[in-house]
């Protein structure tokens, strides 16, 4: 991390370039793969085209989500190789407010880089690392790309999915749980297939759901369940096709 403090964070592109500087981190430590580094380049672009800065209908989102969280029997936050290097120490925290398991997922698994993600999790304070045992399978899916913590993501009823790509966002859909994700395209299959779609940046996303669910921590079930009903995720949805569309 000691390329990060030689960025000054009143350059007008600060957190675009310490994104970057994290996944390059994430690449050299085995963490993220060489589609990350692509998916990467594909969501820059989105980012530039949203101003670089988190919509309020996305703001709405994040508390939906922090609500749902907060609701949920049993929530996991899945973990891939983008998020890991983005935002580990974020997503500890948000572990840590919501009552959250963490699991790592990856779309290309191999046991080293599962190991090495997990390690990294554990660098940032995270306790209870899932996605080791690989005990259970999501129907639908080819073998490798199922796998799943059978007292994980497979027993879960709500999932955080940053950066999932369709196919699993799917069918994680279809096994009924409900699912929050972080895309910053809101075209994606991912966020459309999402119960509450996030279109954000990863990196002000997870902190703002944090945030919010520090602020509804004493809200009562009727008052998180009020929240999550008046949030509508196609007018979500729309509203960053907009945003983007009238640059
Ligand atoms: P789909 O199969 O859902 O259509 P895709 O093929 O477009 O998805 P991938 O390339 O697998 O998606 O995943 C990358 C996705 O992650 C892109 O939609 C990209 O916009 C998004 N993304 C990349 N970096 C970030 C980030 N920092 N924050 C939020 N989203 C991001």
């Amino acid at each position: 991390m000691t390329d990060e403090v030689e960025i000054p964070e009143d350059h007008p592109r600060y957190q675009s370039l310490l994104t970057r500087h994290r996944i390059e981190e994430g690449v050299e430590k085995g963490i993220t793969s060489k589609q990350g580094l692509i998916a990467e380049g594909r969501g820059e672009s989105f980012d530039y085209l949203l101003g670089e800065g988190t919509l309020q209908s996305a703001d709405a989102a994040e508390r939906a989500a922090a609500a749902r969280l907060l609701l949920a029997e049993h929530a996991v936050l899945s973990v891939n190789g983008n998020v890991a290097a983005l935002v580990p120490g974020e997503t500890v925290a948000l572990a840590e407010a919501t009552g959250a398991d963490i699991e790592v997922n990856l779309f290309g698994r191999t046991e080293e880089r599962m190991r090495a993600i997990a390690d990294h999790l554990r660098e940032h304070g995270a306790t209870n690392v899932k996605g080791l045992a690989a005990d259970a399978r999501i129907p639908g899916l080819e073998h490798e790309r199922g796998k799943v913590d059978e007292d994980g993501i497979y027993d879960a009823d709500v999932v955080l999915v940053p950066l999932e790509d369709g196919d699993r966002a799917e069918a994680l859909a279809e096994m009924g749980k409900t699912e929050i994700v972080i895309d910053l395209n809101p075209l994606s299959r991912s966020p459309r297939t999402a119960a509450i779609p996030i279109i954000d940046n990863i990196i002000r996303a997870v902190p703002n759901v944090t945030e919010h669910a520090r602020d509804l921590a004493d809200a009562s079930r009727d008052e998180l369940e009020a929240i999550v009903a008046d949030f509508d995720r196609d007018a979500a949805l729309d509203d960053a096709e907009r945003a983007i569309r009238d640059v």
